[in-house]
């Protein structure tokens, strides 16, 4: 068995794993796909102390650097199933391929996705005018025109944000209301720069074949079609935590995120949490890879009480 097996390879995953291993004691990774959110991600501009990277070649180094010790990478393999410690003080990881693996500790860092409009036009013009994170790509837009899906405390946090850096803003919100903390509705309602669209669907992304050029939106109530000329389109619907496999074995928030404390405990002694997958807030990768550290040490520090 491992002392520590690690589930998920983002920056959360591979940090723990790194951090374990450093610690010379028998230390797994099982991800489905190593890199994680990373792969999907063009600049990468918010990685203190790299002004810029890319998203595959970061990805390529977190490998890299994981491989520089002796940690066993089982890349390409679902996790399915978490059965917490008996009396054997295992935890038993379920894979897809009907293969299980035993560890003393467990790190849980599966990250999350975000969720997607699911209109044409989105998938194509993904990272060229299309963008989840606005944290990570507003200042891409700089004086551009942009919009943000979605009226609930992050589209519109988002709207708030952007607002103050890219010429103009239009939220669009599927309710004829927007859902977001009436503090943050007043806020957003004051800025000269921010357009609100509210009982509107999107229906598509327009682009030149390069990058965004605009988008569609139909008006629920007059069954109308828009079309509003931008360059940026922000997709804040929602972000949801791969945990759908841990339901019923460990604490999980409402929104399904990982319940974890200040040193990434969870429910289950032993079991530890890092990352997008967890109640920690803030998804970015430096964060990721402190809270994965983090959860390493935690591992380490439960693992030699443990006698
Ligand atoms: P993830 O990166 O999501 O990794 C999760 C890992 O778990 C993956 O290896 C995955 O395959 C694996 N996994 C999932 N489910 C299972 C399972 N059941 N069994 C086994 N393995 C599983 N952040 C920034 O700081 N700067 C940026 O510029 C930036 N840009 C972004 C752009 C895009 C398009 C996206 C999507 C995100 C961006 N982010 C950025 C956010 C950043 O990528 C995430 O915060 C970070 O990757 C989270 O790391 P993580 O390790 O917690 O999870």
């Amino acid at each position: 068995p491992f002392d520590v097996l690690v589930v998920g390879g983002g920056p959360a995953g591979a940090a723990a794993a790194i951090y374990a291993a450093r610690k010379g004691i028998r230390t797994g990774v099982v991800a489905e796909r190593f890199g994680g959110q990373v792969l999907d991600t063009m600049g990468i501009e918010n990685f203190i102390s790299i002004q810029h990277t890319e998203g595959p070649k970061l990805a390529a180094q977190l490998e890299q650097h994981v491989k520089e010790y002796d940690v066993d990478v089982m890349n390409l393999q679902r996790a399915t199933g978490l059965v917490p410690a008996g009396d054997d003080g295992l935890h038993e990881v379920k894979l897809e391929n009907g293969a299980s693996l035993k560890a003393k500790t467990l790190i849980l860092s599966t990250g999350a996705r975000w969720r997607q409009m699911g209109v044409p036009g989105e998938d194509e013009y993904r990272n060229k005018g299309v963008a989840y994170c606005p944290h990570c790509d507003g200042p891409l837009f700089k004086g551009k025109r942009t919009a943000v899906i979605g009226g609930g405390n992050s589209g519109v946090e988002a709207a708030i944000d952007l607002a103050g850096i890219v010429a103009h803003v239009t939220l669009i919100e599927f309710d004829n209301q927007l859902r977001a903390d009436a503090v943050l509705q007043t806020k957003l309602r004051s800025l000269p720069n921010v357009t609100i669209v509210t009982s509107a669907l999107t229906t598509e992304v327009l682009g030149d074949g390069a990058k965004v050029t605009g988008l569609v939106y139909k008006d629920r109530e007059t069954g109308q079609t828009h079309t509003v000329e931008l360059e940026g389109i922000f997709v804040q619907i929602g972000l949801v935590p791969n945990t759908e496999w841990l339901k019923g074995a460990i604490d999980l928030s409402p929104r399904g995120e990982i319940e974890v404390d200040a040193r990434g405990a969870t429910s289950v002694p032993g079991v530890f949490g890092a990352g997008d997958a967890t109640t920690v807030p803030y998804k970015q990768i430096v964060i990721a890879m402190g809270e994965g550290s983090k959860a390493a040490l935690s591992a380490f520090d439960y693992l030699i009480r443990q006698g």
